[in-house]
């Protein structure tokens, strides 16, 4: 994403070169530099900005609470399945490698957005004219004052009474693991710096979660996967196309409410940086692929 600085560079120095060679036009520049810029995604209207109807759904309605909690009750049930079945593994490296149906079972959770509410994060974003930064996101990690989402700590509580090992893999960074561990334990979580995997990519910790499932495969048998990204349910998921993604998860439906759970966020995530520009995003007749499942389902 351009940030403020450089969209305006871009402006004074792309656009208008005129300004440039004469006094007035120095004047002119300097008082664009010094004017305020917004961002992509800024706006100084609130319902203009576009996050600003996801946000205020998340955080206002009775519906994103009823959904997220009814995602967590129905997934005790392909939870306490896979328990009693051996053959289930949710992760797909482990049940290719095989060797797994004597091993512990073992749950893995994304963070953000999975189990812990950052809307507060967004919302002072917008009220503040702001977007995403990592300093402003790890300070707010710092503030360890993330909410659970509805119905995840009952869901965690249920299956660890169960017997099931909990592991909590997020792409928050190393520098921040502290304060997610004592965010997570705050709230309920059975979280410690063992069980919870931040992102390290120098120390080959990526994006993709894929070499920290494999952490977990190694004596756990993985039996299900809940995030509210696909790159949270195995790896091939960082598509950088809208269409490519639909069809990926297409060709997965059926893990989908079995091995793996998906959380609604329209906040932020890797859907929205897929997107087509402006209007070709919207589809004012419905291509047929994204309505029904493949015919092998
Ligand atoms: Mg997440």
């Amino acid at each position: 994403m351009l940030q403020p600085s450089s969209r305006m560079a871009s402006f004074v120095f792309h656009c208008v070169p005129a300004i440039k060679v004469t006094p007035t036009g120095l004047w002119l520049a300097v008082l664009i530099a010094v004017a305020p810029f917004p961002a992509v995604g800024q706006t100084t209207d609130l319902h203009q900005d576009r996050r600003f109807d996801a946000l205020t759904w998340v955080q206002n309605s009775a519906e994103y609470r009823m959904l997220t909690e009814q995602t967590f009750r129905l997934a005790l049930h392909p939870l306490i399945t896979a328990l009693n079945d051996p053959s289930i593994t949710a992760d797909e490296a482990q049940l290719a490698k095989g060797d797994f149906a004597e091993k512990p079972p073992a749950i893995i959770l994304d963070c953000d957005e999975t189990v812990l509410d950052n809307s507060a994060y967004a919302a002072r974003n917008i009220l503040e004219n702001q977007s995403y930064s990592t300093e402003t996101w790890n300070a707010w990690c710092m503030e360890v004052k993330a909410d659970a989402i509805p119905g995840s700590l009952k869901f965690v509580s249920r299956a660890k009474a169960l017997g099931v090992e909990i592991f909590f893999i997020t792409n928050r960074r190393d520098v921040v693991k502290d304060a997610t561990v004592e965010n997570l334990k705050k709230l309920g979580f059975p979280a410690s710096t063992e069980n919870v995997m931040t992102k390290n990519e120098e120390l080959g910790r990526g994006d993709d979660k894929v070499s920290r499932r494999a952490r977990v495969a190694k004596n756990h048998r993985i039996i299900m996967l809940i995030g509210d990204s696909m790159s949270d349910l195995c790896s091939g998921m960082n598509l950088s196309e809208t269409a490519q993604r639909n069809q990926t998860g297409n060709r997965k439906f059926q893990q989908l409410g079995s091995r793996w759970i998906m959380l609604p966020n329209p906040i932020y995530g890797g859907w929205q940086q897929a997107l087509p520009a402006d209007k070709k995003a919207l589809k004012p007749k419905l291509p047929k692929t994204n309505t029904k499942p493949s015919p092998s389902q």
